[in-house]
């Protein structure tokens, strides 16, 4: 058997226990998004024969270059940081854009988009300098800025990355102010705001993810093997 393919049977398999750990009442289908930074596309293409229908890059350049080879029979998601001069090139190639962080990106967004784009509102939680998205604390204001100003931006949830640790309680932590930060924007009824996704948990933190209330986890390594340069 191959390895992807096998990758993909243990994650699914984990994720399956995860959710039945999980202290979530509706459970939902999880969307294991596999992440392809540094992936060539002939590998892409067997994780898609696999069964993967979400894939993710975190540069607007490679998943422009790598949509027009592999085509829109799967959703494309940008995870990384999105620069406004790159909207343009992709705006019509994503699914979803988990890194929705400032008012000038939804400007851009809003003047670029043809129809309406699905946005995750990415949280720095831990407040760590290296890491991108909004504190938690401005992400209410942010959140009724954009449903009153920029209609063609379908908030669709949250998004965040945690600290690089082993320490479970720091994840879990992390994961549960997310998950809680989205209970308190929904109970807000904001107009044309939903908070159906939080998208947190990658390949060594998932199943606490999931536990916690993920149900987008966006995952490299376990699925193609360790990079070798980001
Ligand atoms: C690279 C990356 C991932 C996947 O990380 P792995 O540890 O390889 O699973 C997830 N999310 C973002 C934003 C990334 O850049």
């Amino acid at each position: 058997m191959n390895q992807i393919k096998e990758n993909i049977e243990i994650i699914n398999k984990n994720i399956k226990n995860s959710v039945k750990k999980s202290n979530i009442k509706d459970k939902c289908d999880i969307i294991l998004l596999a992440v392809t930074k540094t992936v060539e596309c002939d590998t892409i293409i067997k994780a898609i024969e696999c069964g993967i229908k979400d894939i993710g890059e975190n540069k607007p350049q490679e998943l422009s270059r790598k949509y027009d080879i592999i085509g829109n029979n799967v959703r494309w998601h940008l995870i990384g940081s999105l620069q406004t001069n790159k909207v343009k090139s992709i705006i019509d190639k994503v699914y979803m854009i988990h890194s929705l962080d400032r008012i000038s990106l939804c400007e851009e967004i809003q003047k670029r988009a043809k129809k309406d784009i699905n946005c995750l509102v990415q949280v720095n939680i831990t407040k760590e300098e290296t890491k991108s998205g909004l504190y938690k604390e401005d992400v209410m204001n942010f959140i009724k800025c954009v449903s009153r100003n920029y209609p063609k931006i379908k908030i669709k949830g949250l998004m965040t990355m945690a600290p690089f640790t082993n320490d479970e309680d720091i994840l879990r932590r992390t994961f549960r102010e997310l998950k809680a930060l989205s209970d308190t924007i929904l109970s807000e009824n904001i107009d044309s705001v939903s908070m159906d996704y939080l998208s947190m948990g990658m390949s060594n933190d998932y199943e606490i993810a999931i536990e916690e209330g993920a149900n987008i986890v966006r995952i490299g390594t376990s699925i193609f093997g360790k990079r070798n340069l980001t």
